[in-house]
């Protein structure tokens, strides 16, 4: 597994971010106005269209700005997303002449030490910053919850998860998966217990759907501990069931 970003550039990438909302005077989720914020800082505008096989795409020199492309803003959570992840490589990489491409597979590029995870990171801080994201964390995990902060930060469902993840001080882990395969995780946060990676196991919710015998019940369900942890329930029987809420069709 590559070496993922220290603590100490994760934390640079943020301040980046709360820079700007200092600046802009951001005291609710409301005056997060990235195309604002991306002509005042960088003089970059945005447009649409023109794109082929990426999600958005930043052209621009640090001293004349230039323009961020983006695919299309029918998703507004995924357009704010991708504006935010190009403001961060125009003011994290500056070059003479910034050209990148942001594909969807970028979104979920966390934990690799990467130009792509930095604009991640501070994309994420920009639209949900700790200061208004985290006081609004508290309570039992539910799918409600998340969507119901995805809805006031104008956030993707995805996006949305990974910063939850981040500041909530419920015990939790995310999975990402494609059909039976999982895709990437972010593990429990002081390590314990480990997430088995690899196959969906047929006897967790996500394994049931997939196998056609229940639906998605839409909330929180109890699942036997073995299918998610490594070493259960073999090493650590006092763990038996863990829960586990289901989140299909990400966008
Ligand atoms: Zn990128």
């Amino acid at each position: 597994m590559s070496k993922g970003l220290s603590t100490l550039r994760i934390n640079e990438c943020r301040h980046a971010a709360t820079k700007i909302l200092r600046q802009f005077h951001v005291n609710n989720p409301d005056d997060i106005d990235v195309e604002t914020f991306a002509w005042h800082v960088g003089k970059l505008r945005v447009r649409l269209g023109g794109l082929s096989g990426s999600e958005g795409r930043l052209v621009a020199t640090s001293r004349r700005g230039g323009v961020i492309r983006v695919a299309t803003d029918r998703n507004l959570g995924r357009y704010r997303f991708t504006l935010a992840h190009e403001l961060g490589h125009f003011l994290l990489h500056p070059r003479t002449v910034v050209d990148k491409q942001f594909q969807r597979k970028h979104f979920t590029v966390w934990n690799k030490a990467s130009e792509e995870a930095e604009a991640n990171y501070f994309a994420a801080e920009l639209l949900m910053p700790k200061f208004l994201f985290k006081p609004r964390c508290p309570g039992t995990p539910s799918i409600r919850h998340l969507d119901s902060l995805a809805e006031e930060f104008r956030t993707s469902t995805l996006a949305t998860a990974f910063q939850y993840w981040e500041y909530t001080n419920e015990p939790v882990a995310l999975v990402l998966s494609e059909g039976w395969d999982m895709t990437s995780f972010r593990p429990f946060k002081d390590g314990w217990p480990r997430i088995k990676f690899g196959e969906i196991h047929e006897h967790s919710a996500a394994g049931e759907r997939l196998a056609e015998k229940s639906d998605d019940s839409g909330r929180m369900v109890r699942t036997p501990a073995y299918a998610w942890l490594a070493a259960c329930p073999d090493t650590h029987s006092d763990l038996v069931f863990v829960g586990e809420m289901l989140y299909s069709g990400f966008s």
